[in-house]
């Protein structure tokens, strides 16, 4: 499916409302919704099927993460269980300076985002296939990323298990929440201790147009992570951090 003009007012509107200027880049944008609609159609890479909800909660959604001035610059992101590519494509469309690497464990979702970035011709992209809980005790990924970015993959225990791991000293989580992620970060003090981590800020932001209520959490790699965590996927799900 093609972009409507009201699909692309919407999201260049949207955009402005998050300080974003996206008329250079709306044809990278529009091109990625043909391709989402087009591939949604062989696997199941996304729910979302109205247009103004893939502009809103994919496009924008993702777009949030870049209120926390922290993704400027050329600097390695990994984006932590990317799925059909968010928050990551979006991000890399706005700032192609970044470095972005997609993690996703299923190949054909990972597939997909490669496909898309060849196909918007975005460079310095990297796709790595795998978990988490694996890829961050190889070395030549541990401890690497300036930054990671995650959306709707777990808890923020268990996230933070999955990212800070990935994480250089001195880099930052930048985890997309809702309103009720302060029940989720109820004893993050302790449980970020032994990943290297602290909280640095909860960010309260909007989304455009719905006003949905978003969160930006956001936590700074101190100190190197114990080298047992992350854990394996049972013991992460069945005893968090926190
Ligand atoms: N971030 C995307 C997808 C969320 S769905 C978005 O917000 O739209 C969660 C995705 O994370 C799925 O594609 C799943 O395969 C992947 N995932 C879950 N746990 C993972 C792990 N431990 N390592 C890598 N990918 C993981």
């Amino acid at each position: 499916m093609e972009l409507t003009a009201t699909g692309r007012e919407l999201l260049l509107r949207g955009a402005v409302a998050l300080g974003e200027e996206l008329s250079p880049t709306i044809h990278l944008f529009e091109r990625l919704y043909a391709q989402l609609t087009e591939a949604n159609r062989q696997i199941n890479l996304t729910s979302l099927r109205e247009e103004r909800d893939i502009v809103l909660k994919h496009f924008l959604d993702s777009l949030t993460c870049l209120a926390s001035g922290l993704l400027e610059g050329p600097l390695e992101v990994v984006d932590v269980g990317t799925g059909a590519g968010f928050p990551g494509l979006p991000l890399k469309i706005a700032r192609p300076s970044l470095r972005m690497y997609f993690l996703e464990a299923t190949r054909k979702k990972l597939r997909y985002v490669e496909e898309s970035c060849a196909l918007l011709g975005l460079g310095d992209t990297a796709f790595v296939w795998g978990r988490a809980e694996q890829i961050a005790h190889q070395p030549e990924y541990r401890a690497r990323f300036d930054r990671a970015v995650i959306r709707a993959v777990g808890s923020m225990g268990q996230i933070s298990e999955l990212c800070l791991p990935l994480l250089k000293v001195g880099g930052y989580l930048i985890a997309q929440k809702g309103p009720e992620v302060a029940r989720e970060l109820e004893g993050v003090e302790r449980g970020l201790r032994p990943l290297g981590g602290v909280l640095e800020e909860v960010k309260e932001l909007e989304l455009p147009e719905s006003g949905d209520q978003r969160r930006l959490v956001i936590i700074k790699k101190v100190a190197a992570t114990e080298p047992r965590y992350p854990r394996r996927p049972e013991a992460i799900a069945r005893h968090g951090l926190f």
